[in-house]
């Protein structure tokens, strides 16, 4: 079976776990001896990987045989684009429950490679993010205002994680986002992968977009990544996108 390689564990002295993500889902198996200088596995048994494997029964099946469909070099080597794919596999390791694992599978494989094509790993990073949440079933309410289905002059309330129109927004003790940040997270939200531009947003900008990111899976799923975390404090040093 397709395999992608979420994140690996080491086994006893040899061995590795690796926690894949399949169309079935996350899946763990065992590849024993993949620690070893001579072991075929060795290469290929790292995150971030696609393989082809062939595994036994069980629980924890041993990986019996391996072949490496695609290592993602044009991520690899790339520090952000492999950082936001980090963030990415987190992501799916940690909230990924029973969902259409097919389609979301698909969804992760046409991701990786808009990722390496696509000068523009961090707006990728919350259009992943955001098109997560509705898998999951956390979907957000991005349309129109959640109170009267406006459409004109939205702004984002972030306490509610929905956009309100300047009529509703009355909350004096509330901070809305205006003008480009809502229409940033609408155009991430319903944006078309394939046909997807980046819009150049300021940093300042996107830095918002990933914070009210954050904000929608702490407040739906109770999550905080942790690489997520050292992708924004690497944002943090930067002066320019
Ligand atoms: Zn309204």
């Amino acid at each position: 079976m397709r395999a992608y390689i979420l994140k690996t564990i080491d086994y006893g002295d040899h061995g590795k776990i690796l926690k894949t993500y399949t169309v079935e889902g996350v899946k763990s198996m065992l590849a024993r001896g993949a620690k070893k200088m001579e072991s075929p596995l060795r290469h290929m048994c790292q995150p971030s990987m696609l393989i082809e494997a062939d595994i036994g029964k069980g629980d924890l099946p041993t990986v019996k045989d391996a072949n490496l469909l695609d290592h993602f070099p044009a991520v690899k080597d790339d520090f952000d684009k492999s950082t936001v794919l980090q963030c990415v596999n987190e992501l799916i390791y940690v909230n990924v429950g029973d969902d259409n694992h097919e389609k979301l599978f698909d969804f992760l494989m046409r991701f990786i490679r808009r990722l390496a094509e696509l000068d523009a790993p961090f707006e990728l990073l919350a259009l992943f993010e955001l098109k997560l949440l509705w898998f999951l079933g956390a979907g957000v309410h991005l349309k129109d205002c959640h109170l009267c289905r406006k459409k004109e002059d939205l702004r984002y309330d972030s306490r509610e994680g929905a956009l309100v129109c300047a009529d509703c927004a009355k909350d004096g003790a509330r901070l809305y986002h205006k003008e480009e940040i809502p229409a940033l997270l609408q155009y991430y939200y319903y944006a078309d992968l394939a046909a997807f531009r980046p819009k150049r947003p300021t940093q300042a900008a996107l830095k918002t977009v990933l914070e009210l990111t954050d904000a929608l899976y702490a407040m739906h799923l109770d999550y905080k990544g942790r690489a997520k975390s050292i992708l924004k404090s690497l944002l943090d040093g930067r002066k320019t996108t």
